[in-house]
């Protein structure tokens, strides 16, 4: 858990418009999601660049702006079965048949 003005990844105090964020996703016991973690802009190229060099990701629950960016960079894009549910991450020409791409809108505050 982090302070809103804390980096959850190095400590960092920042300021409002410098800060990214994401949700993980919660457990079975969870009544609401987890609480957001935010993330300094030095910390989000590093996870940005670590995403870009090993090539595939799993997103959270709710993705940040640099996490989009590095997928998008990748070329991937997520699909599932269905419009809502499980998806996952695939190369564009990739993607299984019948699965459905998911347009995510990345919430940028
Ligand atoms: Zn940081």
């Amino acid at each position: 858990m982090s302070n809103l003005f804390n980096c959850g990844h190095c400590g960092r105090f920042m300021s409002y418009d410098e800060h990214d964020e994401y949700t993980n996703f919660g457990s079975y016991g969870d009544l609401e999601p987890p609480d957001p973690i935010y993330v300094c802009a030095k910390c989000a190229a590093i996870e940005k660049a670590s995403i870009i060099k090993s090539g595939n990701f799993m997103l959270p629950y709710l993705p940040s702006r640099y996490m989009m960016e590095a997928i998008e960079e990748l070329g991937l894009v997520e699909a599932g079965p269905h419009r809502d549910g499980p998806s996952f991450l695939y190369k564009k020409d990739e993607v299984p048949e019948g699965y459905v791409l998911r347009k995510r809108s990345v919430y940028v505050p």
